[in-house]
Formats: C-alpha cells, structure tokens, sequence
C-alpha cells in the first residue's frame, strides 16, 4: 500500500507533509472521510435522534444505529451489545460503577496490573476501597510483562473481576488474554478488558475472545474525539444497573417506581454523540478497507527500523525493545523527558513524555517518565529518520550542560 497516498487522505498531512506525527498512542489523525461524515450529519440532518416524529429525525435515528450495527461488525459483537460512551474512560468506569459495585463484595479479590492506565486502574481501587475488596496485581516478569503463569499466582476462588489492558499504552505488550479470560471464567470471575490500545491496531473479536466486557475510544482509530464504545455481554448488560438517569433512558417514570429501557439504551441517558457515532463508523470501514493485516506489518516495520536506529545511540535506554506493536518507550541517560520532547518539537516530530497516565508502570520502571514514540500505518520510513534526527540534536543540546 502506497502511504504517499494514503498521508493524501488526510488534511493534516497535505497542510504539513513533513509532520512526523508519532503521538499515536495518544490520538489518532482523522482522514477526510471521517470528517465529512460528521460535517455531513451537522450541514444535512443535524437534528436529535430517537425522539422527532419527522423525516430528519428518522434518518439521524437510522444513521445512528446504523453506526451501531457498523461498529458491533468491526469487533464481533451483537448490535444490542454496544453502548456508546464518552471515550474508553467513561467506559471503564461504567464496568467498574456498575457491575462492580453490584457485584463485589467484602474480602472478595479483584485482579488487576501494574500496567493498567489510570482510567482501567483507578475505577476498580475505588470499588475495592468502598467495599472492603482487596485488589490484586499480577506480578510481572523481567520484562514488564503479564505472563500466564504469574496470573495464575493471583488467581483464587475469591477472584470476582479480572481488569487488564490488551495492550498496554507505556510498553506496547500484548497481554496473553485468551489464556487469562479461560482461566477467569474457570472460577467463575468476569474480564473487563482495556482495549484502547489494541481495537485501532489489531483485528479485535469479542466473541472470539469470549472477554465479558470491552472499553475502546474512536479518537485512537483515526474516529472523532467524545465517543467510545462498551461491548458487553448481553446477559451481564442486562442484569446491571444504569449510573446515569434521564432523558431518553427511561421506560416508565411514576411518582414512586421507575423502569428503564433494555441495553444498550439504559447506558445512554441524554442526547447521544450522534455525530461521534457516525464518524467512528466511517472509521471502522475505513481502517476495515486499510485492513488490519496491513496495519500490523507497517507498524512492525517501523517499529523494528526505529529500535534498530535507537540501539546505535549511546545513552538511550529502550524499556520495551521486544514489544509485538508500534509503540516505543525509551529515555536518553541524564535528560528529562519533558526536555527531550521539546527538541523533538522543534524536529517536527510529535511524541508524548511523561507518565503516559500510567503511572504504576513508570514507577515500576524506577523513572520519573519516559519519552514514547507511538506508530500507526500512515507513519513514513522518513517519520523516523526525522525521530531518530531529534533523539542525536536532543542528546548534543542537554549533553552540554
Ligand atoms: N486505556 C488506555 C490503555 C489508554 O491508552 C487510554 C488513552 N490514553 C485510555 C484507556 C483512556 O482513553 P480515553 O482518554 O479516550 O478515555
């Protein structure tokens, strides 16, 4: 696949043709079909979904499940299956306030790691404090990683929740779900599983991989920012009670009972995203038309040339050479990574530095942040020469002083 022409599809890319744009990880770039999309919905038929009796209320409404019906496609799931959230975030605190908080209960146990993100992280700490749970963190190896094994060393009778990401957003891994998920559900316990960084980048299937719930954001997969998508389990979304009460969520409302609609609908009070909802689906087929085979080889490819070019630099410290995705977590000797970003900066090279809202991991890793170059398939072989350029110009300005 040409990415000259793909970088065509984006406006940024035609403004900026030398942005080496490597924050990824952060947020992806949007392509122009995906910005239309939500321009169309505004300029066209912009008006509230579920409640008009009118022509362009019909068709918002028909577009907006129609997004819903594209996006339970794109990772296996049935259509009443996915709830529209604000991001990830919101997701992953609606597992954790929800089912969480109905079903754990003093001494039980809920696993977790120490490469979570805040956002799949902190939720579950809260539950486990309000109800006198204990959270518990697999063990990781030399290497960072979660491994089967050590999962094993955590799990109990007593484990009612598993929360883990598919891929962490600081060292790239891929976490051995399917073995983990098996294991689970062999003592009964669910999986609430942190896929922000896995559905932009790999081939994503619910069913396939029998996890009990999904978090995602569309801003990490080319989609607009303000939507995000929980998958669950039919039978789990059913059983659970909203957190948020109002408009458009309610069944019945009386003086003295109230009753609410089925899922998806009893997750998704007020007026939706509607325009969020159309350009992640338009999102969805256009990363499906990319193809998934695709964008893993390129960002291996990039990510095997990037380390290959880091490894050459005295003083970089790579924390996470052997990672499957296109994520690089790295620090240069005896300069602050907020520094180093500032030179990077100045090369027209986009990277993120800090504690990447992870901060278990960073203080696993015994450093105050790290500097993290994150790949997606529109990235160009020139991207790292620009990377690797800026990573030298940071080590000879700071190593000065
Ligand atoms: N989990 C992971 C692994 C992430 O990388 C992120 C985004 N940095 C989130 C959760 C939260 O996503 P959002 O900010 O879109 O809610």
């Amino acid at each position: 696949m040409d990415i000259n022409r793909i970088r065509q599809e984006f406006q940024i890319f035609r403004n900026e043709p030398n942005l080496a744009y490597l924050d990824n990880a952060a947020m992806a770039l949007k392509p122009d079909r995906v910005i239309k999309a939500v321009d169309d919905y505004y300029l066209n038929y912009g008006v509230n979904v579920h409640r008009g009796v009118y022509r362009l209320s019909y068709m918002a409404t028909d577009k907006y499940e129609e997004a819903r019906n594209t996006i339970a496609k794109f990772i296996g799931a049935k259509f009443e299956e996915v709830v529209f959230t604000r991001g990830a975030s919101s997701a992953l605190n609606l597992v954790a306030l929800s089912y969480g908080m109905e079903n754990i209960n003093e001494g039980d146990e809920v696993i977790t790691t120490e490469l979570e993100h805040h956002s799949s992280h902190m939720p579950w700490f809260n539950v486990c404090k309000l109800k006198k749970a204990t959270l518990k963190y697999i063990p990781l190896n030399e290497e960072g990683r979660v491994t089967v094994e050590n999962f094993k060393k955590v799990l109990s009778n007593k484990t009612k929740v598993v929360a883990i990401n598919y891929v962490s957003n600081v060292m790239g891994y891929i976490t051995p779900i399917r073995e983990i998920i098996k294991l689970a559900h062999e003592v009964g316990a669910i999986v609430t599983l942190d896929g922000a960084q896995a559905v932009p980048h790999m081939k994503v299937d619910v069913k396939e991989l029998d996890c009990d719930f999904l978090s995602f954001s569309g801003h990490k997969l080319c989609g607009p920012t303000g939507i995000g998508v929980l998958y669950g389990k039919y039978d789990l979304l059913e059983k659970m009670n909203p957190i948020e009460f109002g408009g458009d969520m309610a069944d019945t409302v009386k003086k003295d009972s109230q009753t609410y609609k089925l899922p998806p609908y009893k997750f998704e009070t007020g007026t939706p995203n509607v325009a969020g909802a159309i350009g992640l689906a338009e999102a969805c087929k256009y990363i499906d038309e990319i193809g998934f085979d695709f964008i893993v080889k390129r960002e291996k490819e990039l990510r095997d040339k990037a380390i290959k070019e880091l490894e050459k630099i005295d003083d970089v410290i790579i924390y996470n050479k052997n990672a499957e995705t296109g994520i690089i977590s790295f620090n240069i000797n005896g300069i602050h990574p907020h520094d180093a970003a500032s030179v990077f900066d100045n090369n027209n090279v986009c990277i993120r530095a800090g504690h990447h809202c992870a901060q278990l991991i960073t203080s696993w890793l015994n450093t105050i942040g790290t500097i993290r170059a994150s790949f997606y398939f529109y990235n160009r072989d020139e991207d790292i020469d620009l990377f690797i350029k800026a990573v030298k110009d940071a080590k000879d300005f700071f190593g000065k002083f």
